[in-house]
């Protein structure tokens, strides 16, 4: 076997451009950290969105009633059709908004709108032991930890609680589903039963 290779990195890059520079060097580089989708080296709208948690707390609540009042619509046109244009729309939104990976179950409204699969680890359950005495994350040092915001978006939100509810583990079949729509199913499904059984 061969020397391994080493590659200059060349300057220190910045934000997420810094794994990316890393796996080239042929340094080890945690398997979720893909230098494709993790371009990003503004953090400017994912923290407006945890700054203004209370108000999207208000929003999210009103467009999933929304959702949920055109169910029958949904249901017209069967869930699974419009899957694809509903999923397109929310990966733009909710990827503008909170860097969102569509892992498909949306804990948003438990985590003071910072979505945790932004964390390097892709922890769900609160920070690791590695969060830096400025509140950065120990993977991307100038990334703000997304669970110290986590934390402080859930500060101002009306059912901000929500975050010591303990998370499932990542439903991998879920990625790259709607959560809109599957929430929408099951609140659908859950009034119909409640329906019946009043009947
Ligand atoms: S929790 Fe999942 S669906 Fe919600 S914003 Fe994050 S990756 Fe997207």
């Amino acid at each position: 076997m061969g020397e391994p290779v080493l590659v200059d990195p060349g300057p220190p890059k910045k934000g997420n451009a810094a794994p990316a520079a890393k796996a080239k060097t042929g340094a080890f580089t945690p398997s979720g950290v893909s230098p494709n989708r993790r371009a990003r080296r503004s953090y400017t709208i994912r923290l407006w969105a945890v700054k203004n948690s209370r108000f999207l707390e208000w929003f999210y609540r009103n467009f999933a009633s929304a959702f949920l009042f055109l169910h029958p619509v949904w249901k017209k046109l069967g869930y699974n059709r419009v899957e694809t244009p509903v999923t397109f729309v929310e990966r733009n939104v909710k990827g503008l908004l909170f860097d969102c990976r569509m892992c498909g179950q949306c804990v948003l409204s438990s985590t003071g709108m910072s979505c945790p699969m932004n964390c390097p680890k892709q922890l769900r359950n609160g920070p690791c032991g590695g969060v830096r005495a400025n509140g950065n994350c120990e993977v991307e040092p100038d990334m703000p930890c997304v669970w110290v915001q986590a934390w402080n978006g859930s500060r101002n939100m009306v059912a901000g609680d929500a975050i010591l509810k303990v998370q499932k583990p990542v439903n991998q079949s879920l990625r790259e589903t709607s959560s809109w729509l599957r929430v929408t199913a099951e609140a659908a499904a859950e009034r119909e039963k409640n329906t019946a059984k009043e009947a």
